[in-house]
């Protein structure tokens, strides 16, 4: 077995990042989460940590008062936050959110919001594409924003937006010009920076949807909600454009915090095959009970090869759609398949709270539908990669 961390070579030249993340989370232990999961509460002082600590500006230039790390360096921390016992989605928009401010925000807007986010004084945790009716079919949205003056008229509803009650920010997709108006269904989109302390309740309204992974998510609706022009973000009708960008981000990133899980899974069902004795033997000596959690780690270690070249693209500024997509479907298996090994040799102990299996094992679930299903990624691979007919 390899060393403690057990990754690729990658790992070891992370070891810096590695440590440091680790020892914040040490300060929250597994009691903290649970007691946030039996509460279905936010984890307020945990991101409060991590952003004073500069994690959550990993990816802001460091003109801006960020940490100016690559994509593979921000996958790092997030692996490592999983790893921890913890859970990345709390706070993960904050990284691949801005991403897009970055890359396709003007100077005015950089220099107006950036630093403010990465002194912790503004957060930018939200991105709202998903809609009840459009689903993944992403054009078919339904929000608009209309230009009056020297704003926006927002009219629509959105639904599984993240963590707008503890944030500052939001980026926001809706179209500007009608689908049946536009050459191609995904121009029209475009991207504006909403305000949502002022936006709640002037024009939006916001309900919580209780859920599985007691994730702070909602629906949104937006009734004459007025955004000011300069809120657009790059040109108006390339808004798709841009957030594909932040997609690839996000797959990469959220790969990783797969690979952080699966690790999670293997270290905790083979510290308790090792200790659990039955039938006068350790449950781990039985080879019905080593191989699934071999096999696991092998697709967790193939799969983190694939986070590291997607990382690795995007870094270089070069196309990493497939590889972005490959590394989230293969870590999300994988750690879903680390999960279930963890839970069925934990025996009826996995399904207490008190062992955080059964809360790791509906938090790992989630990546195989969110943020895109298993289904559309193979879906692109078909067509984007292998060339097949279109199927939609
Ligand atoms: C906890 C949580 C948090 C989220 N946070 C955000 C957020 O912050 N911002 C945001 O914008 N969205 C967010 N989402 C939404 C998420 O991105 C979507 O749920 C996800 O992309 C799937 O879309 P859908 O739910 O509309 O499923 P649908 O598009 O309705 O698809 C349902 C299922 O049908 C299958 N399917 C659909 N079309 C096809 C096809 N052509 N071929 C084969 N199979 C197909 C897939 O298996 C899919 O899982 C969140 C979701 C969850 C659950």
């Amino acid at each position: 077995m390899a060393g403690p961390f057990r990754g690729g070579s990658d790992a070891a030249d992370h070891a810096d990042i590695r440590a440091a993340v680790r020892d914040l989370c040490r300060r929250f232990p597994p009691e903290y989460f649970r007691r946030l999961d039996e509460t279905h509460a936010y984890p307020e002082a945990f991101v409060d940590a991590l952003t004073k600590a500069g994690w959550l500006a990993a990816l802001i230039p460091e003109e801006y008062g960020g940490a100016g790390m690559t994509l593979t360096e921000a996958s790092v921390i997030l692996e490592e936050i999983n790893r921890s016992g913890a859970n990345s989605g709390v706070c993960h928009g904050q990284m691949y959110n801005m991403g897009t401010l970055v890359r396709h925000g003007s100077e005015e807007q950089k220099r107006a919001y950036l630093p403010k986010i990465a002194s912790g004084e503004l957060r930018l945790q939200s991105m709202g594409v998903t809609e009840p009716t459009a689903g993944t079919d992403t054009t078919a949205i339904k929000t608009t924003a209309i230009r009056k003056d020297d704003c926006y008229v927002i009219r629509g509803q959105k639904v599984w937006i993240s963590r707008v009650q503890h944030s500052d920010l939001m980026i926001l997709l809706a179209r500007t010009t009608p689908r049946a108006d536009v050459a191609k269904k995904s121009d029209g989109l475009s991207l504006l920076l909403v305000d949502l302390r002022t936006a709640i309740g002037h024009g939006m309204t916001i309900r919580p949807i209780p859920n599985m992974v007691h994730h702070e998510t909602h629906e949104l609706f937006f009734d004459d909600l007025e955004i000011p022009a300069g809120n657009l973000i790059g040109q108006e009708g390339k808004g798709f454009r841009y957030i594909l960008d932040g997609l690839n981000a996000e797959r990469a990133l959220i790969a990783a915090e797969c690979i952080g899980d699966g690790d999670w899974f293997i270290d905790a069902v083979t510290k308790y095959a090792s200790s659990r004795v039955v039938f006068g033997r350790p449950i781990g000596q039985n080879q019905g009970v080593q191989f699934p959690i071999a096999k696991a780690y092998v697709n967790v270690r193939a799969a983190d090869l694939m986070r590291y070249r997607a990382c690795a693209l995007f870094d270089a500024h070069a196309p990493c759609g497939a590889e972005a997509n490959m590394a989230l479907l293969l870590a999300s298996t994988a750690s879903w398949e680390a999960a279930n090994a963890c839970l069925q040799f934990h025996g009826g102990f996995g399904f207490a709270a008190e062992y955080d299996v059964e809360r790791k094992f509906r938090e790992t679930r989630l990546y195989q539908v969110a943020p895109i299903s298993t289904n559309l990624i193979l879906s692109y691979v078909a067509e984007h990669v292998l060339g097949l007919p279109r199927s939609f």
